[in-house]
């Protein structure tokens, strides 16, 4: 037992466990974080994967982290660097007519005004809409039953923002909120790529396709990075290690006390709550509080292990969807390939093959069987045309996130992995002809790799489904979703905690501003 005494225990270094961390350590408390992994970030790293080619990991767009946390702590001055902001999404045609979606409105030779103008009215609808949920998402969710003043303010300003839409939006949202993206595109767009495109955001990283009910909120999820200030997705100088180790940086001069190559192997609990954590090799350390950044099924199953929650809490853990379905291909290139109709400006932007609906349907389709289809979708930035740091003079890296490879691959991985890196060049192939001869290395990150390299609980992006059964009051379970969980001195700050995964910051901010608040003996969930 080591005699140092902490106020909290961080079990995880990912970018909310140090956001948390720091956030806590300015408030006073003596803070200690544990890594498993030997760097900070979790799934927001930079990664060498050739000789001196590196790329993002897994997380590659920064798009959603919240302003204040990017104020609060200081991330510019503590080396936070953007090579690339405000990028614009190519969907990509194989015969080279792409359409554009830009901050600004969307553009493409097959785009008809009708399209164009819709467009903009779209655009304009869903921001209101992702404003509200980003309101929400900035603050611990109100309590239905039982509020305190806290909660009733948080109720009504939610009620105002509802009001504030106007009874037709009030009225829209309602009603699309329950049906699905693909519906949403039919009843507005003609173009496939365009539709494909938004789709794609409304899907990506989850276990959805456009007719799956649950991606509308998943939209509006992603969408919320608008309110938060991006006009478009940014790079992080570096690769987004750049942004864990300004994070690392920050709360280290908050105080915070950071070892690495440390994994916990379990939170210690007795009948009146937890004491402290034990460390692969025994060593037990004390504190009133642990604050888990690891996901809720390790962080209940494996960690606190079930024997010390209610049979009801077990079920829930239990019965929590996280099951991952994108693969991360990088590619090491000694020059630059020509995709048919970009020029080298157009090749920085983001680039997304999704060229239709029907076709992701049927991608998706394979995926609940355990199979990949052979039109996987993919998610491409070439980092490197912004940021010389990541290859040699003259070489490049290219990144995709390849949609539709389910974590329980019926063939298995280690048969199947190979087949899948070949089909996403294939596929990359198709737009981009000479590729092949540029490719000099080559790495893909299956659903299992993520879990097995970054600790992701099946391979999850957002450490379990967005989806409004798992979202807002019921993130990641009802009665738990106010980051103190159901064992006292046991609190969530990661992407399984309200607001969900992506790189924003919020869930760690939030959660340390629950910890502050909190009275020791009194259950807040
Ligand atoms: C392939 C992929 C692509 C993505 N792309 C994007 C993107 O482009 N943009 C975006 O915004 N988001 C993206 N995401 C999502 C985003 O990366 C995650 O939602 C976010 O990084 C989660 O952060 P976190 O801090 O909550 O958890 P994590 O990053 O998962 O961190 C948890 C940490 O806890 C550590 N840990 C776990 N168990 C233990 C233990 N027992 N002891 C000690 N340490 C432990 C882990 O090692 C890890 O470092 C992507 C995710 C993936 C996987």
């Amino acid at each position: 037992m080591t005699d140092a005494h902490y106020d909290a225990v961080v079990v995880g270094g990912g970018h909310n466990g140090l956001v948390c961390g720091a956030y806590l350590a300015k408030a006073g408390r003596k803070v200690l974080l544990l890594e498993r992994r030997a760097e900070v970030g979790g799934a927001a790293v930079t990664r060498e994967f050739a000789d001196g080619f590196s790329v993002s990991a897994c997380a590659q767009w920064l798009q959603q982290l919240h302003p204040d946390v990017e104020s609060d702590l200081k991330l510019s001055r503590h080396g936070l660097e953007l090579a690339a902001r405000d990028l614009d999404t190519i969907a990509l045609a194989q015969d080279g007519a792409h359409v554009t979606i830009a901050a600004n409105g969307v553009s493409g030779a097959a785009l008809s005004d009708r399209d164009a103008e819709r467009y903009a009215r779209f655009s304009r609808q869903m921001f209101k809409f992702a404003r509200l949920l980003a309101r929400v998402s900035e603050r611990r969710v109100p309590q239905l039953t039982e509020a305190g003043w806290r909660d009733r303010i948080a109720m009504l300003s939610l009620a105002l923002g509802m009001k504030r839409l106007g009874r037709a939006d009030m009225r829209d949202l309602l009603r699309i909120g329950l049906i699905n993206i693909y519906d949403v595109m039919e009843e507005h767009f003609d173009n496939d790529l365009l539709k494909g495109a938004l789709s794609l955001d409304a899907t990506l990283g989850t276990h959805l396709g456009p007719r799956s009910p649950n991606s509308v909120i998943s939209f509006l999820h992603r969408r919320m990075g608008e309110v938060f200030g991006y006009r478009g997705p940014a790079l992080v100088r570096g690769g987004m290690g750049g942004l864990s180790q300004a994070l690392a940086a920050a709360a280290s001069a908050c105080g915070v006390e950071i070892r690495t190559e440390v994994q916990v192997t379990s939170i210690d609990a007795a009948a009146d709550g937890v004491s402290g954590i034990t460390l692969a090799g025994g060593e037990r350390i004390r504190a009133p509080i642990v604050v888990s950044n690891a996901d809720p099924k390790t962080t209940f199953e494996i960690l606190l292990g079930l024997a010390n929650v209610e049979a009801g809490v077990a079920r829930r853990v239990h019965n929590y969807r996280m099951q991952g379905n994108v693969a991360k291909l990088h590619l090491a290139l000694d020059g630059l390939p020509d995709f048919v109709g970009l020029d080298e400006s157009q090749l920085g932007q983001r680039l997304v093959v999704a060229p239709g609906m029907d076709a992701m349907e049927l991608a998706f389709n394979a995926a609940k069987y355990g199979e990949y289809s052979p039109n996987p979708v993919l998610d491409i930035s070439i980092p490197s045309l912004s940021d010389d740091s990541l290859a040699p003079a003259g070489s490049h890296v290219l990144t995709a996130l390849v949609q539709y490879a389910p974590y329980s691959l019926k063939a298995g991985w280690e048969t199947g992995k190979e087949a899948f890196t070949q089909l996403a060049i294939e596929t990359l192939k198709r737009y981009a002809p000479n590729l092949r001869e540029t490719i000099i290395a080559s790495e893909l990150l299956t659903p299992v790799d993520l879990e097995r390299e970054f600790h992701l609980g099946g391979g999850h992006w957002h450490h379990g489904e967005i989806g409004l059964d798992q979202l807002l009051v019921a993130r990641p379970f009802p009665g738990a979703s106010r980051y103190a969980m159901p064992v006292p001195g046991l609190f969530l700050c990661g992407a399984g905690a309200h607001p969900g995964g992506g790189v924003m910051g919020l869930a760690g901010r939030n959660a340390a501003r629950e910890i502050i608040a909190h009275k020791p003996g009194k259950s807040r969930t």
